[in-house]
């Protein structure tokens, strides 16, 4: 990772005063790199290079940094800054009914997104929202959106397959207009590729719409295609953000420099999982930090080694490795260790966000509260039992829950927390926490 290859590289300009033309070559040669594994497009990275450089060259060096320590902060803030600083919600400043077009490629997440901001709105805003679909192309789409509206507990603006979408635009708005709505999401067809009818479509009813924010719709996944995708949704419409959504997925967040970059648009949200709560504010510098590889690392690296044990982090990093089975035993030792890293959740603040999201917020709170009783449990089975969790059946299930005097539920629940927590593992195999935790410990 770039992270890797930073800290090496911070090594050996140890000792030099100030960053020159020389050492800053061969730093930022391995940052274009980590950018362009990241799937930011060759265009953005260069731009995004020589303006380090330019910032970087002859900058004194201040207190106790070493210009390679300079450097990768300096690197950092540009990526934050080139992102966006701060976050940005959606603009409501208008005429009530503000109305919000959402623009983007088929498949890239419209839909689903127009739900995720309409509950937002109605939650952290209190606005009244009513959404509508101009996909007259496809007759599921509007089910779709009826039914992801109603998820929301938003209102949803009946159209059909028969309609223009500019009539359907009309109608929509007029309606939200009588009946006092703050807000009008107007969902739109999607294009599988660039579609000159369909960008002219989408063009109409923005001018007949006149939203208060244009919002493109961008899958992260897309990685290098987005940045053609973001040059022809901006030559068509003036747009005034962007979603990136399936950050959750396996994308290296490239996208969101690029498309940043291409659009000149605040990226407003990310989209983090499919469900109707999965929208984040998104925020620049936190993003910047999972592009370079580092999440908060410098935070989880303190923590982690005033606290964990290292030596049996390591043990079982390498055993997972290796490829052996995740045992009781093994979860009853990470529940103790992240118990003293400050608790699961505090933990996962701080990993990269994809590993955070495998991990699910949620499911890491229960998992904290419960955290002395599930150890209640796991003692109360013989060291068999821990190794071969699948011989704990019925009647096995009963003994373990009076020995640890629970009911049986919570033994198959702390079994079923077993089992996600082995599926985490196996998918965090050679990367992640434990790789991360190995390295430290050297
Ligand atoms: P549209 O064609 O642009 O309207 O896209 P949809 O809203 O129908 O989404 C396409 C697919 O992407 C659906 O299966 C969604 O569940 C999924 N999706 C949308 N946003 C996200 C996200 O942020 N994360 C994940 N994992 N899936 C998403
Ligand atoms: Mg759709």
């Amino acid at each position: 990772t770039l992270a890797d290859r930073l800290s090496r590289l911070v090594k050996t300009m140890r000792g030099q005063a100030r960053i020159t033309e020389d050492n800053v070559q061969e730093m930022l040669r391995e940052v274009r790199m980590a950018l362009l594994e990241a799937d930011v497009a060759l265009p953005v990275v260069r731009d995004f290079i020589q303006r380090v450089k330019d910032k970087a060259l002859g900058q004194e060096v201040v207190g106790s940094l070493t210009p390679g320590q300079a450097l990768v902060g300096l690197v950092h803030k540009e990526l934050a800054a080139t992102m966006g600083e701060g976050v940005a919600d959606l603009n409501l400043a208008t005429q009530p009914p503000a109305v919000i077009l959402m623009a983007g490629l088929q498949g890239a997440g419209k839909t689903t997104t127009t739900a995720k901001l309409a509950k937002h709105l109605i939650e952290k805003r209190k606005k009244k929202v009513l959404t509508v679909s101009g996909d007259v192309y496809r007759p599921a789409a509007i089910e779709q959106l009826k039914t992801v509206t109603a998820q929301a507990g938003a209102e949803w603006f009946p159209s059909t397959p028969d309609q223009k979408p500019l009539d359907i635009a009309r109608a929509a708005i007029d309606h939200a207009r009588r009946h006092y709505f703050d807000v009008l999401l107007v969902d739109t067809a999607g294009r599988l590729a660039i579609d000159e009818v369909l960008m002219a479509e989408i063009q109409a009813l923005h001018a007949e719409l006149k939203p208060v924010e244009t919002l493109f719709v961008v899958d992260a996944m897309q990685g290098q295609d987005a940045i053609n995708t973001a040059k022809a949704f901006k030559a068509a419409l003036p747009l005034t953000g962007v979603v990136l959504t399936k950050l959750d997925g396996d994308s290296r967040g490239g996208a969101a420099l690029s498309v940043r970059a291409i659009t000149g648009v605040p990226i407003k949200f990310a989209g983090v999982s499919e469900k109707i709560d999965g929208l984040e504010a998104f925020d620049g510098e936190r993003h910047a930090g999972r592009v370079l590889g580092m999440g908060d690392i410098v935070a989880l690296v303190e923590e982690v080694t005033k606290s964990v044990d290292l030596d049996s982090a390591k043990q079982l990093a390498d055993k997972l490795k290796a490829g052996d089975a995740f045992t009781l035993d093994d979860f009853l030792m990470q529940l103790s260790q992240m118990q003293k890293m400050g608790g699961l959740s505090s933990l996962m603040d701080k990993l990269p966000a994809q590993l955070a999201a495998k991990a699910g917020a949620d499911q890491m709170d229960r998992a904290e509260r419960d955290m002395r009783r599930m150890r209640g449990i796991i003692h109360s089975m013989t060291p068999l039992e821990r190794r071969k969790p699948e011989l704990i059946k019925a009647t096995r299930k009963k003994r373990i829950a009076g020995g640890a005097g629970v009911h049986v539920q919570e033994v198959n629940r702390l079994l079923n927390q077993f089992e996600q927590m082995r599926d985490m593992m196996k998918k965090m195999r050679g990367g992640g926490l434990m790789k991360m935790m190995k390295r430290m410990g050297g």
